[in-house]
């Protein structure tokens, strides 16, 4: 059956390029995306697949039941966009000032529901059940998952899988990995109150820059010396504003950062060594501070089990040449939230356009197109995979 699936969603292509061009012209920002959940509910409503909408935000959610007996796996896409002017020359480039898909999250969609589509023809032959998860805001957490997930979406599901089309990946490759594949990403701030005043008279000031620079380079000390070496982490201070004149010794300093993580743990120690940090920083130097540490998506990680049944399922898909285990990378995804609650895994399907090199959220940003179907039949082969072994 997998093999007729497959054959059908390449009779599917030219209408999945379409919608991904559509959605390409159209997109919307995180939490906005009403238009697009429409556009997708109002296609799940012509194939008579039942659908829930306005599922923890704008998420919309599909059953399509099988008439065998199985387990149930969601299959998640994510469907919102960024804000960023679109810079590409083509006929499909955005029609929505400052609003574009730089992350592919169109092609995520496109491919999903013509998956959708191809698997209502199999129904009766379908053991299990597919849950096709459309989900919104990803790109700006509290993000669209979280919500998703405490309205019970996941309640009755065995198992989810979920691919992003990845720009940096070449055609033919699947990249995964059986623990961590990404990262914690967080975002803290510090505000320094020191005392400014004349840049000749030092000794009657507290000089919030050179405060700042201590906090700065110690912070570089958690990394280095306070966490476990076979830890990985980064902490990055981003932003570092201070001063107004080259001669006046600046009152306040304000840090902004980003701390990235592959541990909860180790991020909790993080935290606690920033906070000693700077309050020993600024006791010491007789100053005040404020501090706001905001979490982020956790880190995603895969179930090796199911990350081998996926890789196990690759094989079956004859344009994935190789299917690979990477290293994590340090960009945050919200997918982590359901790996979490139950056993799944997450890939990369290799597009990355001849001739563009452009990376994830450029203005250049675009997608090898024959990477849809790609992932599309590698994420049912998974389903498959899964119902073989478990079903
Ligand atoms: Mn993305």
């Amino acid at each position: 059956m997998l093999q007729e699936i497959h054959k059908k969603l390449d009779e599917h292509y030219s209408e999945m390029v379409e919608i991904r061009r559509y959605l390409h012209q159209y997109p919307e920002l995180s939490f906005q995306e009403t238009k697009t959940a429409k556009y997708i509910a109002d296609f799940y409503q012509e194939l008579d697949i039942p659908c829930q909408t306005n599922v923890g935000g704008n998420g919309v959610i599909a059953t399509l039941k099988g008439g065998k007996p199985g387990k149930t796996v969601a299959l998640r896409a994510d469907f919102d966009a960024l804000p960023i002017q679109d810079q590409k020359d083509v006929p499909y480039k955005s029609k929505i000032d400052g609003v574009m898909h730089a992350c592919g999250h169109d092609g995520h969609t496109a491919g999903l529901l013509i998956l959708a589509k191809t698997m209502k023809n199999f129904q009766e032959q379908l053991p299990g059940t597919i849950v096709f998860l459309h989900q919104h805001a990803e790109e700006y957490a509290p993000g669209g998952a979280k919500p998703i997930i405490e309205s019970g979406a996941l309640d009755h599901v065995d198992a989810v899988f979920g691919t992003h089309l990845w720009a940096t990946t070449p055609f033919g490759v699947l990249q995964t990995s059986r623990h961590a594949f990404m990262a914690g990403a967080d975002r803290f701030d510090v505000t320094i109150q020191g005392k400014g005043g004349h840049g000749g008279y030092p000794h009657e000031t507290k000089d919030a820059i050179v405060i700042g620079s201590q906090i700065v380079s110690q912070l570089q000390q958690i990394i280095s010396r306070r966490l476990d070496p076979l830890e990985t982490a980064v902490i990055t201070i981003g932003q570092f504003e201070a001063g107004s004149a080259f001669n006046v010794i600046a009152d306040t300093a304000k840090l902004v950062g980003t701390v990235r993580h592959l541990n909860t743990e180790v991020r909790d120690q993080i935290v606690t060594e920033i906070e000693k940090i700077i309050e020993g920083i600024c006791v010491g130097n007789d100053v005040t501070y404020t501090l706001n540490y905001e979490k982020g998506y956790p880190p995603l990680i895969n179930n090796a089990s199911e990350t081998d049944l996926l890789l196990q399922a690759s094989e079956k898909v004859p344009e994935v040449k190789k299917a690979e285990v990477v290293k994590p990378v340090m960009a945050g995804e919200d997918f982590a939230y359901y790996t979490m609650e139950k056993p799944g895994a997450y890939f990369f399907t290799g597009a990355k356009l001849e001739g563009n090199t452009y990376p994830h959220h450029h203005p250049m940003f675009d997608i090898d197109e024959r990477a849809l179907p790609v992932a599309a039949k590698t994420l049912i082969a998974a389903y498959f995979e899964f119902q073989e072994q478990y079903g």
